[in-house]
């Protein structure tokens, strides 16, 4: 363990953990999963979850398990097992050589399902899916027991090996547990152990016909791989008894995983369901998969988040027991942290506005030093091209500006970073009353923004070379969806109407020559108008940049 650790608080996971190993639970071992279905993109939800069973393997001297939960061949896909690697890889999870498959499992739990009916405690039923639906019974209402729970033994054998050998179309029947018909935990009112599906799996192909069930299937694999904390989500809560049931009749020794809920990840302005966020990309309200606006890992990633923004997000929720919604601003905060350290500066103006530096000589240019990162020395200066005429950003510029307006207005000086004092002598104006250039004239005096002899300017410009300057695309993004809990709709409606259809503004921007040799994920600091990522689909001639994330939190003032 690490010595810090020893004045840290722990969330009560890692409490359990810590008392299990002072305890030698497991001989002191401590082995966790991330068990995801191959259904769909991992999200930041998924990320959380990722991080917390990862980290404990981590901190604790233990190991970690990739496995996919892979029992509905109907959804699964292989295009599914190589983005979730690649999300786990990228957030720095390591699984060692265990890319592990429950659908490896299936002839153990076959075997055990076998085991079970023997000992009486499973039967194939016939009902229809309604009539199971119907003798389940409330949580208020005692269910009704099937009339094929009693069966004897032999006959149980014989139908569920010919359901194997696929003699019975899909739906026909069912292996179940036979565990309580009364029991105040629907969960255990006989659950489905099997059904039959004929369908292509992704990894086992057509050998298999009947599928376990997620129930069936979770806690045995957790046994299998020797998993000492099983951390899923709140809503397993009420599988727990029945996740040790199975483990009772099937555990020889003593030896055995241990179940522990917490609170999964809801973000506002955000729809976090699987299902919800394949219709968004099936039925192209988002770009793809990875769409920077989708809360898709592979989303965050295009748009410029970093594992140790994930991280620091993870950390600043922390692991509660109750379900709770968190501020999406508490992302953006986690992002501004880490990229305000690491991200190299540079101007780029985003709604351009000519400036006209009329004693400057026309023809010339100069190189002026630029700090790369002021908040770390050791990413050194670049050099900014400067001409007789610049863009300046549109709002930086207003001709009857009130008193308290700081950035440039007739007969004010400002100054352009990293260049000189400029000031406003006289603007143009179009036909349609639209300023097209402002004109100033320049303090060659004032050389690296400094002053020259005392006197001072309030506001600071950024700005670029009209001569020099490199034309990109920029894609500005708002909320994807525009109400706080999207998953709330009035009748008739579903969660689409809530989609917000101004999430996405494409325009071009304008930037310094350096962002020329920009790579792919490649992140920047636009100087004020925030932080900024090379788009995978980028070519030479146009360089299309996402942003991440403004400087402040700009949703407050809306
Ligand atoms: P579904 O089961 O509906 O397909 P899912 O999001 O639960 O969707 P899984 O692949 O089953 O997807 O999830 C893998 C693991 O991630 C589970 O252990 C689950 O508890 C955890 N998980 C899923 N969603 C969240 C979330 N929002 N916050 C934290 N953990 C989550
Ligand atoms: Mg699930």
């Amino acid at each position: 363990m690490k010595s810090e650790e020893t004045t840290k608080s722990y969330n009560f996971i890692e409490t359990i953990v810590r008392q299990d190993i002072e305890d030698k639970k497991y001989e002191g071992r401590i082995h966790t999963r991330f068990p995801p279905e191959p259904n769909g993109y991992l999200h930041i939800g998924h990320a959380k979850a990722i991080l917390l069973s990862s980290g404990i393997a981590e901190n604790y001297n233990g190991k970690f398990n990739l496995r996919f939960d892979d029992t509905n061949p109907i959804t699964e896909d292989t295009e599914y097992v190589e983005s979730i690697k690649k999300d786990l890889n990228w957030l720095g999870a390591n699984w060692e050589d265990r890319e592990l498959y429950s659908s490896d499992y299936f002839q153990q739990l076959y075997q055990w399902a076998v085991m079970l009916i023997k000992k009486g405690k499973a039967y194939v039923c016939e009902l229809s899916a309604e009539q199971i639906n119907e003798y389940r019974g409330t949580p208020t209402k005692s269910g009704t027991e099937s009339p094929y729970r009693n069966r004897n033994v032999d006959e149980n054998l014989e139908l569920f090996e010919k359901m194997k050998n696929g003699v019975f179309p899909n739906n026909s029947m069912i292996l179940r547990a036979k565990i309580d018909m009364c029991s105040p935990n629907m969960h255990m009112r006989d659950p489905i152990m099997y059904r039959i599906l004929h369908a292509n799996h992704h990894k086992s192909g057509n050998q298999w016909c009947i599928y376990p069930t997620y129930d069936f299937t979770h806690g045995q694999s957790d046994y299998i791989e020797g998993i000492t904390h099983s951390l899923c989500t709140l809503e397993f809560e009420n599988h727990r008894p029945l996740y040790d049931w199975y483990l009772d009749q099937i555990v020889e020794g003593d030896y055995r995983p241990r179940q522990i809920e917490f609170a999964r990840l809801n973000l506002n302005y955000t729809v976090m369901s699987k299902r919800k966020l394949l219709q968004l990309v099936k039925e192209k309200h988002v770009l793809g998969w990875d769409d920077p606006r989708m809360p898709t890992i592979s989303g965050l990633r295009r748009r410029g988040y970093t594992p140790e923004a994930l991280r620091i997000f993870a950390e600043k929720v922390g692991i509660a027991k109750r379900e709770n919604i968190i501020d999406i601003g508490l992302l953006e905060y986690s992002i501004r942290e880490d990229l305000n350290k690491k991200s190299q500066r540079l101007m780029a103006v985003l709604n351009p506005l000519k400036l006209v530096i009329t004693n400057y000589p026309e023809g010339q240019s100069e190189e002026l030093d630029a700090v790369n990162n002021p908040e770390d020395e050791t990413m050194g200066t670049r050099k900014v091209p400067f001409s007789r005429e610049i863009y300046i950003e549109r709002e930086d510029f207003r001709e009857a500006a009130p008193r308290k307006f700081f950035r440039l207005k007739p007969g004010k000086e400002v100054r352009l970073r990293y260049a000189y004092f400029v000031k406003c002598n006289d603007f143009v104006k179009d036909e349609n009353g639209n300023i097209t250039e402002v004109h100033c004239t320049y303090d060659p005096a004032s050389k690296g923004g400094k002053s020259p002899d005392g006197r001072k300017v309030k506001g600071t410009l950024h700005w670029v070379s009209i001569n020099h300057a490199i034309k990109a695309d920029v894609r500005l993004f708002d909320r994807l969806f525009s109400t706080e809990n999207p998953n709330i709709v009035e009748d008739g409606k579903t969660f689409k109407d809530n989609l917000n259809h101004d999430s996405l503004t494409v325009k071009p921007c304008y930037i310094e020559p350096f962002v020329k040799n920009a790579k792919v994920l490649e992140k920047f600091q636009f100087e004020r108008t925030g932080y900024f990522c090379l788009d995978k689909n980028t070519s030479e001639n146009k360089l299309v940049f996402n942003r991440t994330v403004t400087l402040r939190d700009s949703w407050k003032k809306k």
